[in-house]
């Protein structure tokens, strides 16, 4: 394993492998923003076109792994929005393998007619962007689109089929941390994706 740059060594001894590098994971969130913001722009003149009322644009990021993907993304989304944070957990502690969907608080419940985009770290087993996908949904907003920032492949299939209009980056099915994702709450702040290795052994 090579050194890891600005990571204290208590940190690079659980990192094992940069996957996607900062100035990578800067130039694909931009593309993303600037396409999502195009996408909204037709969407707009289209319903326009059509006589239609234009709903406004809601984001709703998944705390608190999508903290770090969207406060980027936001700023390549030059679209008037407003922002309303979901806290779902479902990799409570050290877990690295899902225990399942719990919602902690924030659902907005005034959807209706909205534009919504859903901002997540992360699409592995889908239960947590299928959980709210479908209380959006249940919302009658104008339109539901997920992006989020990393897409694992499962060869063998995923929990839920969730469908994602965004994905920045596709991943094999290993557990990774940065750029918002965390180990038992630490390592958001990577600024790069890595993938995990073994926990060093005590003393
Ligand atoms: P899902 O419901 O799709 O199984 O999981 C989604 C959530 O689990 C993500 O929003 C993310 O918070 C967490 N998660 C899934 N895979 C990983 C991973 O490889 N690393 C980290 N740190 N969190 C993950
Ligand atoms: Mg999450």
């Amino acid at each position: 394993m090579g050194r890891i740059r600005g990571v204290c060594s208590a940190m690079a001894l659980f990192v094992q492998r940069v996957l996607i590098g900062r100035d990578e994971i800067a130039r694909r969130v931009d593309e993303v923003g600037r396409q999502i913001s195009m996408d909204l722009e037709r969407q707009s003149s289209e319903l326009e076109r059509r006589g239609e009322p234009v709903g406004p644009v809601v984001l709703v990021p998944v705390l608190t792994g999508a903290l770090v993907f969207v406060s980027d993304l936001i700023r390549s989304m030059p679209v008037s929005m407003s922002i309303r944070p979901v806290t779902l957990s479902s990799y409570p502690g050290a877990a690295t393998t899902s225990q399942g969907v719990t919602v902690q608080g924030g659902v907005p419940t005034d959807l209706r007619g909205a534009r919504v985009l859903v901002v997540d770290d992360i699409l592995d087993s889908g239960r947590t962007l299928g959980l709210l996908r479908r209380l959006i949904e249940a919302q009658q907003p104008q339109s539901v689109g997920i992006a989020v920032l990393l897409t694992k492949l499962k060869p063998s299939g995923r929990a839920e089929e969730v469908r994602v209009e965004y994905s920045c980056f596709e991943i094999g099915d290993e557990f990774v941390v940065g750029y918002g994702l965390d180990y038992d709450g630490l390592y958001r702040n990577l600024p790069y994706v890595a993938a995990m290795g073994e926990a060093p052994v005590a003393g």
